[in-house]
């Protein structure tokens, strides 16, 4: 929901659940270190920088990952991740910016084509919803509150990989692919990102690009705790699991009483893709695992991963959806997309918040006020 959440389909808030509920004891600090051998996380607290330490029985490492900028000069400075709720508040402050700085009166046309020049890198199913919700955006909103400029506004895509949404069944990827061009988006496939300066793209045939907005959503990279710790991991640095979740150390040998889920780890020889489906489906087995009594304990079951499918929202009402045996698209999708994502909220707050914004943003349009 984050992508929808950057242009104010939904309000940010019905995009997170708090993590504080009953019952759970919570330290909002960074773990900076961890010493297996003794059983004890160091944390810093996140405001004061003060240090603490907690011992524990059973520790479940579930810290993410952070995005990936492949080192390229210039991402980290001027790119939009779109990772956190920060990212997307801040995308959304940034292209209310770009359109009132382009409705300046003294702004010349080259300067206002590069303001309203909108390139997102990354044609994954993050990039491609950033991307349909933008057309959204455009289409319904900004037709109606600027539209002296909707001429001079251009949306486009870049990936390094020969089509976009690789992870999905082709005819669907090259559905999205002909929706996109017919709406006057630029996919630009094979074809990277270079270096990156405070208005400029230069993209890997060289060539350089004008832009006024750059969300960077090319995938991932292990944060700083997972980077220091002495064990074995794969080749993009996620940590090894064996097919129980415990963490593999650096001989390829289960720690007791240490496991890891969802974005940060993977199973060796089981490799499954850094997605929220996996994260959860990892978390319950292993909260089943706990539950269970020890004299059960002898029979767990490896992790399996069962694939529930893959969807994308696309824009205008449409969505694709990979079921693997059976796909979708259009309208269709799109039904299914907003009840699979109505069903995964957590909350009842959000439950209702949810389908309460959509419906607002369909009767009224979304809101263009910049709050920073
Ligand atoms: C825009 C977007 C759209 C997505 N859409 C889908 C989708 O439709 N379907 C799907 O299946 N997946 C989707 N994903 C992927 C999905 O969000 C992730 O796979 C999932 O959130 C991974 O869960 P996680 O708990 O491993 O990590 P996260 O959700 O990243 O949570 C990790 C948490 O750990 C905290 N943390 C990190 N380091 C530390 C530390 N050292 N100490 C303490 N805390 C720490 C972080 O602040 C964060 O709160 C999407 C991702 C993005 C960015």
């Amino acid at each position: 929901l984050l992508a929808s959440a950057s242009v104010g389909t939904l309000e940010l808030r019905s995009a997170v659940e708090p993590v504080r509920n009953e019952g759970v004891q919570l330290f909002e600090s960074l773990c900076t270190g961890i010493d297996f051998s003794n059983k004890v996380v160091t944390c810093k607290n996140s405001n004061t920088n003060e240090t603490f330490t907690l011992p524990y029985d059973q520790l479940v490492i579930a810290c993410g990952s952070v995005p990936n900028t492949f080192n390229i000069p210039g991402v980290k400075e001027y790119g939009n991740f779109l990772k956190e709720v920060s990212d997307s508040r801040k995308i959304r402050n940034k292209l209310v910016q770009c359109l009132e700085m382009a409705s300046q009166p003294t702004v010349s046309s080259d300067e206002r084509k590069r303001l309203l020049h909108w390139s997102i890198v990354g044609g994954g199913p993050t990039g491609v919803e950033f991307c349909a919700e933008l057309y959204d955006f455009i289409n319904e909103d900004v037709s109606r509150y600027y539209p002296h400029l909707m001429q001079d506004i251009k949306v486009s895509l870049y990936d390094v990989a020969p089509r976009i949404l690789s992870s999905f069944d082709e005819t669907l990827s090259k559905y999205a692919t002909d929706l996109f061009t017919t709406r006057g988006i630029s996919v630009n496939t094979e074809k990277g990102v270079k270096e990156v300066s405070k208005d400029t793209l230069v993209l890997s045939d060289n060539s350089s690009v004008p832009y006024g907005l750059l969300v960077w959503s090319a995938g991932l990279a292990p944060n700083d705790l997972i980077k220091s710790l002495p064990l074995s991991k794969d080749r993009t640095k996620r940590l090894h699991t064996n097919e129980y979740l415990q963490v593999l150390d650096e001989a390829s040998q289960p720690i007791n009483d240490v496991y890891a889920v969802g974005d940060c780890s993977t199973i060796k020889g089981y490799d499954l893709p850094p997605t929220a489906q996996v994260a959860k489906q990892k978390a319950e087995y292993l909260a089943s695992c706990f539950n269970k009594t020890a004299m059960e304990e002898q029979l767990f079951e490896p992790f399996k991963y069962n694939h529930k499918g893959s969807m994308a929202y696309i824009g205008g009402w449409k969505a694709v959806v990979d079921m693997q045996k059976s796909n979708h698209k259009g309208m269709l999708g799109w039904f299914i997309w907003r009840s699979a994502y109505m069903s995964m909220a957590s909350s009842w707050r959000n439950k209702i918040k949810i389908p309460t914004y959509w419906a607002l943003t369909w009767l009224l349009g979304r809101e263009i006020s910049k709050i920073q």
